[in-house]
């Protein structure tokens, strides 16, 4: 037997299937889909059987596969074949789409390391039940309604009546593994839903094959119509992928799911250990969860048989992978499975991309809304206060209105939200003598000053250096930290206020598994009367005694150099302020900001989304931007800055030939020096791809063997949207 092995060499966008012999004591355990381990020149790398075949058809002698790594198929057909769409689709290796495909847990030592444990569970067996009555009937009961019992719950019921079932046959034992992650059992939690709500569900799932986008105001009960679409379609045989931006952020919504479907949920958190990945993983594959909640790579969660696919705050960018290679949009790959499975996807938002909402204006995807809160409460009052008077009169990073209305708050026992926006920004060290900033010596980037440990980092490459008493250009004694963290706002709010204060960024939620899901909980309890924290706070969380939300400084995430600056503030603005006013009390919100007339802060405080997006898209129009035109940036990297310059001045020629392509640049990029890596941009615009991706991939093709280059392409957005 001969099998083609795409092997697995890292880093570089080469792609190379090797026949090898297989072993006769192997054979019986080859599959198309599994891993192996085979010899390479001197050494030996993993890769995956593509090809299985009785003739070899080259003359040279072949090598020989060494040992299998997978008892089991790890990518069946039609992921085998999706990988094959992104690779086209997105310019980069196959093995690399393979890669992305598969939780990192998955490697060989797993296999080898694992002992598994079984646990005892029960099934009905078909024969007559019509005589039985009481506790066995109470057992049989259960056990129709979910198909399969652990042991245990039966036991609580009545061993004795338990035994007599599996005496006379009626039920049947099963053995399953054991896995790591155990989940409570299984408490039923649905609401009865609004009219609006069941609109939405039935216009779902009484159609067929689409892809809808589901435009719900924060707090409409988008979750719940979710979790009734998937309902429908579990009862009907069939399994559900729900995405979320970042699940180790989104708690909440996974209890809530978890608390309807108990065990029937496999959530991929990045909090879980590789053992337990792998497990869930497995779950998966065998067809024991049929519901997948996870990240951007949940989307290739290896059900079969798929129902619907949701796609929950498809704005956010975490959808995409920006980096390394394949730089996929799982928004894409939703789409593409969907056709697979030939079921609907659902792409839900309180404030929707723009790119979706544009396709759902043509009637591309259907356009579903919720215009309500559940509450029957109006979304919050949202005032502005223009910093540029405002400071003088209030302290520190506090207007007096937000001052008052925090106080206010905690008279009357209240919770508060605070917002510090600091996207792309960090507090930064200059001079206020000479001007002198801190950067790092190989990245060019401006270094954060961390002040418990006094320490000047790189937040790139990881580069650090003790910060100076006097600066070290002018030598005055005149260094400032510009630029505000969350520690430098809490110091202020322990002055300011007596209150409970619970902060909440990257350096507290990081240390410790689940310490983000324990703040959350201490907060929901009123152990903390203030939430004070970056973007994170602004995710899905449901606090019924916030009744405040104050945004620190609005303005930040307007100044980065991106065309969706405008729509990322506007979104987060959205999104943090449907945080104020969930339950029956009144919501308000207080934005500050040096830039009051902007018109994505205007347009939120009015929670004004189609004005936003009128405004927003005349803008994209006029300057060729998406969703008028398509993007495409090339960048070109490598340690000679000179050398790459002139390559990309070439790369811009051949491009150049093709009449559809507006291109900019080459440009040195926003990080033009990371690593002591000079890379520069080709930005290509366009809504006509003929010839686009043949000449793409000649250039890829020229530079391939070519190691003072590299080459990444990154479709944004994809093409699809
Ligand atoms: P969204 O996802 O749109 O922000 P949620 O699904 O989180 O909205 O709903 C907001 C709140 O309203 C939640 O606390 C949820 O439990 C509750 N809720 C949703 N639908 C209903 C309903 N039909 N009846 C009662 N409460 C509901
Ligand atoms: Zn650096």
């Amino acid at each position: 037997m001969i099998v083609g092995v795409l092997v697995e060499i890292v880093n570089r966008n080469v792609d190379r299937v090797f026949e090898y012999n297989v072993p006769d004591d192997l054979t019986s355990q080859i599959k198309i889909g599994i891993r192996v381990v085979v010899p390479f020149g001197n050494k030996t790398l993993d890769g995956f059987v593509v090809e299985i075949k009785d003739n070899k058809t080259t003359d040279k002698e072949l090598k020989s596969v060494i040992k299998i790594i997978d008892s089991d198929i790890v990518l069946n057909d039609e992921l085998l074949a999706l990988g094959k769409y992104m690779q086209k689709k997105t310019i980069s290796s196959l093995v690399s789409c393979y890669q992305v495909m598969l939780p990192k847990a998955l490697k060989a030592k797993n296999n080898t390391t694992i002992n598994i444990k079984y646990d005892t569970y029960y099934e009905l067996n078909d024969c007559d039940i019509s005589n039985i009555k009481g506790k066995q009937l109470e057992i049989i009961e259960l056990i129709k309604k979910e198909g399969t019992i652990i042991r245990k719950r039966l036991v609580d019921i009545s061993i004795s009546s338990l035994n007599t079932l599996i005496k006379n046959n009626i039920i049947r034992e099963v053995k399953k593994e054991h896995y790591r992650v155990q989940y409570a059992d299984i408490v039923k939690n649905k609401k009865v839903l609004t009219e609006a709500q069941m609109n939405v569900v039935n216009t779902v799932i009484n159609n067929s094959r689409d892809v809808y986008l589901l435009h719900g105001v924060t707090g409409s009960g988008k979750t719940e119509v979710y979790m009734e679409i998937i309902d429908y379609y579990l009862k009907h045989g069939k399994s559900a992928i729900v995405l979320v931006p970042e699940i180790s952020l989104t708690p909440q919504m996974v209890n809530r799911f978890r608390e309807r479907f108990g065990n029937n949920i496999a959530a991929l958190h990045s909090a879980l250990s590789d053992g337990e990945k792998y497990d869930e993983w497995r779950r998966i594959y065998r067809g024991e969860a049929s519901i997948v909640i996870g990240a951007r790579s949940a989307i290739f969660a290896p059900l079969k048989n798929i129902g619907i696919i949701i796609v929950d705050e498809e704005h956010s960018d975490s959808y995409k992978q920006s980096d390394p290679s394949p730089r996929y949009s799982a928004k894409d790959i939703a789409i593409k499975r969907s056709e697979v499975h030939n079921c609907s996807v659902v792409f839900g938002s309180a404030t929707p991309s723009l790119e979706v909402m544009a396709r759902a204006q043509k009637g591309v995807f259907k356009y579903l809304c919720l215009t309500e809160r559940i509450n029957g409460k109006s979304l919050p009052e949202i005032k502005i206060v223009d910093m540029n008077n405002a400071i003088k009169k209030g302290k520190g990073h506090f207007s007096s209105e937000l001052i008052s209305a925090i106080e206010d708050r905690l008279n009357k026992n209240e919770q508060i939200i605070l917002l510090l926006n600091r996207r792309g920004y960090s507090s930064f060290v200059s001079c206020r003598n000479c001007g002198h900033t801190y950067k790092c010596p190989s990245c060019d980037i401006t270094l954060t000053y961390h002040k418990t440990s006094g320490m000047l980092r790189c937040h790139y490459c990881g580069y650090a250096e003790k910060m100076y008493e006097k600066c070290i250009e002018c030598g005055e004694d005149a260094l400032s930290t510009l630029g505000v963290g969350t520690q430098k706002i809490e110091e202020e709010l322990n002055k300011l206020f007596n209150a409970r204060v619970l902060r909440m960024d990257y350096d507290t939620t990081t240390t410790g598994k689940g310490k983000h899901e324990k703040m959350i909980e201490a907060f929901k309890n009123h152990d903390f009367d203030i939430l004070l924290g970056t973007q994170m706070v602004s995710k899905g969380l449901d606090f019924p005694l916030v009744t405040l939300v104050g945004v620190i400084n609005a303005d930040t995430s307007l100044n980065i150099p991106d065309f969706r600056s405008s729509e990322n503030t506007f979104s987060l603005l959205c999104q943090v302020s449907g945080r104020s006013g969930r339950s029956d009390k009144e919501g308000k919100v207080i934005i500050q900001t040096f830039n009051p007339d902007h018109y994505a802060i205007s347009f939120s405080s009015k929670h004004d989304y189609i004005g936003f997006y009128k405004k927003e898209m005349e803008f994209r129009r006029v300057l060729k931007y998406p969703p008028y035109f398509y993007l495409c940036n090339i960048r070109i990297s490598g340690r000679d800055a000179l050398y790459i310059y002139d390559e990309a001045s070439k790369i811009k020629k051949v491009l150049e030939k093709n009449n559809n392509l507006i291109l900019l640049g080459p440009n040195a990029s926003s990080l033009y020096k990371l690593n002591n890596v000079f890379r520069f941009n080709i930005i290509i615009k366009y809504k006509i791809d003929t010839g686009l991706y043949e000449a793409l991939n000649s250039i890829v093709d020229h530079y391939k063997a070519n190691n003072k280059i590299k080459i990444d392409i990154d479709f944004n957005p994809s093409q699809m949207l």
